[in-house]
């Protein structure tokens, strides 16, 4: 797995529709790639936030254009 299909995967993920040998992939690659798992930790955070928020509506796309902003920086020349 490379690390563009993690970060495509990773909705899914948070939903829990990956298949068994999709996660398995998933896993791997998260644990052996430092940068995906930081990434995955920042995404999760983020959406557990944004989820707790009562009335925000569809805010995660800006949440999540904010995320990658900021962790565009911390990617950046590695992958
Ligand atoms: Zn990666």
């Amino acid at each position: 797995m490379t690390c563009d299909e993690f970060r495509q995967l990773l909705g899914d993920h948070l939903g829990g529709e990956l298949v068994v040998e999709v996660r398995e992939s998933f896993e791997t690659h998260r644990v052996e790639c430092e940068n995906c798992e930081f990434y995955l930790e920042s995404y999760t955070h983020t959406v557990k936030i944004t989820r707790k928020l009562p009335k925000c509506g569809p805010l995660p796309s800006a949440v999540e254009a904010r995320l990658r902003e900021v962790l565009k920086d911390h990617l950046h020349g590695s992958g």
